[in-house]
């Protein structure tokens, strides 16, 4: 059997998640010690209990170690079932990363699929739920399955308790994906979500990203939701002629609003100095689906460790070398 090191370079959560998903896909089972060896609680939080557990019912597998704390778990999956799913993380876990576990199997599975998640949608460290939708969704669709998602309730640190719906037509098979220029800028948003917290706080963000990268007023907006807790998001979407990027920030207790708002313009800055169509968490993220293909390549930003981490998983599941090369300062040409 397959035995994956979860200690091995950023030794986190992402490592059990890509393997996951992998083993569904392939049909390989797997065995992974230590895992997310590196944290400061190592082993299985609740967000990556519900992951096991959803790959576990999707992939109708034999699991051992499944429980809170753990640290080694054997994975034996079995049939994909496509079906209605739902998932509740109890927890403000986010949602984007147990999808980031199942979805790459049910892109082919032999039927449609519905799944409804519970728990955080927006989260620091996580996908958020616009850059799911905006940016990764539009490119696993021109990969040939159909995928809609729909956020029902946005779910916040701590209180969570957000809902996010996603619809899978599937393909029967992957079509490679090739990006390797981004093309002329076609427009740039920003809008600053707030729940149940003074409107300031939204105003402040949409100042900071207004005047840094020059955005009219007419490209910002605040959106009032309402999630079951307090929460507040920022995102800016920068749409070009070949792809959709999105930079999000989230609001959190003791840091300022112009502090989220300048992280957010930080990373925009790198991916526009950089003309690269890929920013760094697309590009950890499209790897397992180019995997699945065994072919692609895309122009992205110096590969971050969650990359070269998951490029390890993918290569030890697969037979595919992936190449990681440096065209020019801050980009890079990733290719199977
Ligand atoms: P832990 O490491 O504590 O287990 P984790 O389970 O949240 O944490 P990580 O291994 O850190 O997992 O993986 C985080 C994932 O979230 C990566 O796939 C990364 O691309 C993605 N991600 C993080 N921040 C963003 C962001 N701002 N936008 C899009 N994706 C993000």
């Amino acid at each position: 059997m397959l035995v994956i090191n979860g200690a091995m370079g950023e030794g986190g959560g992402q490592i059990l998640r890509s393997a996951l998903a992998l083993s569904l896909c392939l049909g390989r089972p797997f065995r992974i010690s230590n895992i997310r060896a590196t944290r400061r609680r190592p082993g299985l939080m609740p967000q990556h209990l519900v992951a096991v557990k959803a790959a576990a019912i999707i992939g109708e597998a034999d699991v051992q170690g499944a429980a809170k704390g753990c640290s080694d778990l054997e994975f034996i999956p079995h049939t994909i079932k496509p079906d209605e799913y739902h998932f509740d993380i109890g927890t403000a876990g986010s949602t984007t990363l147990v999808l980031q576990t199942i979805l790459p199997a049910l892109l082919t599975a032999s039927g449609p699929s519905q799944i409804y998640l519970q728990g955080g949608t927006h989260n620091p460290l996580a996908p958020p739920f616009d850059f799911f939708e905006r940016a990764f969704l539009p490119l696993l669709n021109r990969m040939g399955p159909r995928i809609q998602a729909h956020l029902q309730r946005p779910g916040f640190y701590p209180v969570g308790g957000g809902i996010v719906e996603v619809s899978i037509t599937p393909t029967p098979a992957l079509k490679p994906l090739t990006l390797l220029e981004r093309g002329e800028i076609v427009s740039q948003r920003a809008w600053a979500m707030l729940s149940r917290l003074p409107e300031h706080i939204a105003q402040r963000e949409l100042n900071v990203i207004g005047n840094q990268l020059g955005l009219h007023n007419s490209n910002l907006e605040v959106r009032h939701v309402e999630a079951k807790g307090a929460g507040n998001a920022v995102t800016v979407l920068i749409e070009s002629e070949h792809v959709t990027e999105v930079f999000g920030g989230i609001g959190e207790r003791g840091v300022t609003a112009e502090t989220v708002a300048a992280g957010v313009v930080t990373a925009v800055r790198r991916y526009l100095t950089a003309a690269v169509p890929v920013g760094e968490y697309l590009a950890d993220q499209l790897l397992l689906p180019l995997a699945l293909t065994g072919s692609g390549s895309f122009i992205t930003l110096k590969p971050s460790r969650h990359t070269t981490t998951n490029i390890a998983v993918i290569e030890q599941f697969t037979a595919h070398r992936i190449s990681c090369k440096e065209l020019a300062a801050d980009r890079w040409r990733i290719s199977f």
